[in-house]
């Protein structure tokens, strides 16, 4: 089965907004061993959406189809699709129940032109939708999928995943299962080298490698009948793969670095706190990112200034004064300072120039110092990042969750 995905919105064609919703769905599509050989757009013009959805038909087997399902006049979508799939539009009860119980619960008034949203193309399987007033839908007609979704990523997202992809996998007589190893700071080229073998002699399971900002994520991936099955093929390259790269890897689960490490902190009860100069806060708001973290992290203090690490963390004047604020000693000083006051197991610290400014021959742009301090040893690390600001600024928050990371697993850090 190939697919197209057909974007509908002026907004995306004045690039007003991304289309973020085609990455999604091709993303999801994939992953069920659905080839997605088209993304195209199309503005709210009746005439031009009519083409897209006569072509997108023509030549693709599925059409998942996003926006145009509000209200409003310029919302043409379903009317249109109805037209070319020669399949009326008849108002679904249950969805206009729904309408009806959305606005009472809020409180507001609904009014006459949201009785449309209810208006579905007959023989349709409905999409509910609990986030939004506008209901989605699944046409099949002579062999082909329709898919009409609303544009909202929010309403959308839920809707193609309980529905929509349930739907078409149960359509399929295979599943396409995938196992995740994530890795932190080995780069690509090497990565490739070390499983260079296993790549160039991949059958059945197929192994894939992505990269992005200072991680590399390697995806086995293997069609099989069951998931079981499918895991059961993957599990020896995955052991493999994990053999050979050790402990670069942090996670077989898909996880992003932030959630391993805390999960490592709050499985481990340890506290921390967090005190950042050059990431601004980047730290502390990754890792607050992750829920249930309250039980574990205490505090995050940006001090930006030399007077915010003296006053804030206890940093001594002299240390600034003799070795600079980007320096090993005033790192350590800092993560120390913070541990101690807030009674924390760990006290994490950064001060780094992330420039383009206030870099020199001795200290330059993207140099960044870590320390983790603990009640055994405070623990520093140097860091010779490149880049601009913004990369600079996360590869250290990047590199930060690695060293605790490493810290509670016990390995020794180089
Ligand atoms: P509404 O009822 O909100 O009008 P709709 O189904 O008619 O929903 P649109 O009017 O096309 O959808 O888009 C509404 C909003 O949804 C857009 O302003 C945008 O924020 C988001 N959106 C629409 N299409 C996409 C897309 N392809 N990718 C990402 N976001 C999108
Ligand atoms: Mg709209």
């Amino acid at each position: 089965m190939n697919a197209e995905i057909l974007a509908v919105g002026t907004e995306l064609l004045m690039g007003q907004i991304v289309n973020t919703n085609a990455q999604y769905i091709s993303d999801k599509l994939n992953s069920i061993g659905i080839n997605v050989y088209f993304h195209s757009v199309v503005g709210d013009n009746p005439k031009r959406l009519e083409e897209s959805i006569k072509l997108a038909l023509e030549r693709s087997d599925l059409v998942v189809m996003t926006g145009g399902l509000g209200p409003t006049k310029d919302d043409i979508t379903k009317e249109i699709a109805s037209l070319v799939l020669k399949k009326k539009l008849v108002l679904h009860e249950d969805s206009y129940k729904r309408l009806k119980d959305f606005f009472s619960n809020l409180n507001r008034e609904m009014t006459e032109n949201n009785v449309k949203q209810a208006y579905l193309p007959v023989d349709g399987i409905v999409i509910p939708n609990n986030k939004g007033t506008a209901p989605g839908c699944i046409i099949e007609e002579k062999g082909k999928v329709t898919v009409i979704l609303p544009g909202p990523p929010y309403e959308m997202r839920p809707m193609f995943d309980e529905v929509v992809l349930p739907y078409l996998q149960e359509k399929s007589n295979f599943k396409i299962v995938s196992k995740y190893i994530r890795t932190f700071w080995i780069g690509e080229s090497k990565l490739e080298a070390i499983l260079m073998d296993l790549i160039d002699n991949q059958d059945r399971v197929t192994i894939a490698t992505y990269a992005k900002s200072g991680e590399v994520t390697i995806r086995l991936t293997c069609k099989s009948k069951t998931i079981d099955e499918g895991l059961k093929e993957i599990k020896p390259f995955e052991d493999e793969i994990i053999k050979r790269l050790g402990d670069s890897v942090y996670s077989t689960e898909n996880e992003e670095l932030e959630e391993v490490v805390a999960k490592l902190l709050i499985d481990n009860n340890l506290t921390i706190s967090i005190a950042e100069s050059c990431t601004g806060g980047l730290i502390s708001s990754k890792l607050t990112s992750v829920s249930g973290i309250s039980h574990v992290f205490d505090r995050g203090i940006i001090s930006y200034s030399n007077n915010s690490k003296i006053e804030n963390l206890g940093v001594d004047q002299s240390t600034i004064n003799k070795y600079g604020a980007v320096s090993r000693q005033t790192a350590i000083e800092m993560a120390d300072g913070i541990r101690k006051t807030s009674g924390c197991h760990f006290g994490l610290s950064v001060t780094g120039i992330a420039g383009p400014e206030g870099g020199s021959d001795q200290k330059p742009v993207g140099l960044v110092y870590l320390a983790l301090s603990h009640d055994k040893e405070t623990i520093c690390k140097e860091l010779n990042l490149f880049g601009d600001r913004e990369r600079i600024r996360n590869a250290a928050v990047l590199h930060a969750f690695d060293l605790i990371r490493r810290q509670i697993g016990g390995i020794v850090i180089g």
